[in-house]
């Protein structure tokens, strides 16, 4: 998975996760991309580095009666891993309860148990995520899609 720095054509910046850089150019080309703050297509790859690791936040998902879905492997190559974020999303998009910023606090107490476990996704920084992996928790990131905003609808 890899994280870009991305801004629209008003200046708002954000961050958008992908499979590849090619996987990026891609869905730019289908317009698949938008601002999540004004929802202008005229996205721009800015200039840093793209980065390896989870970003300042994005959403996540956990699914603890599903199929287990690891963490994207750094083995896998980028067509597996695309197939495989496609894959999981549409279970997750399926699946899933949005319980937006709980999901850290949430996703916690399922794997201790205070919880019972379900399906959620929802938004979590990259602190809580980095605490929910080494907490043994299985989370994984969503990619940037506007699928995701459909169901909100
Ligand atoms: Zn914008």
């Amino acid at each position: 998975m890899k994280v870009l720095d991305l801004s629209c054509e008003q200046g708002h910046l954000f961050e958008g996760w992908f499979g590849s850089d090619a996987d990026f150019q891609s869905q730019l080309s289908r317009a698949l991309i938008d601002c999540p703050m004004c929802g202008s297509q005229q996205i721009q790859k800015r200039l840093s580095a793209p980065r390896l690791n989870l970003g300042k936040s994005g959403a996540a998902a956990s699914l603890p009666t599903g199929p287990a879905p690891s963490t994207p492997g750094l083995a896998a190559t980028p067509a597996e891993q695309q197939a495989k974020a496609l894959r999981l999303l549409r279970q997750v998009l399926a699946q899933t309860e949005d319980v937006g910023e709980q999901f850290s606090q949430q996703a916690l107490q399922m794997h201790q148990g205070e919880l019972e476990p379900r399906p959620i996704r929802g938004q979590t920084t990259a602190d809580q995520a980095v605490e929910l992996i080494e907490a043994g928790v299985p989370i994984v990131p969503l990619p940037n899609l506007p699928l995701l905003k459909q169901t909100l609808q």
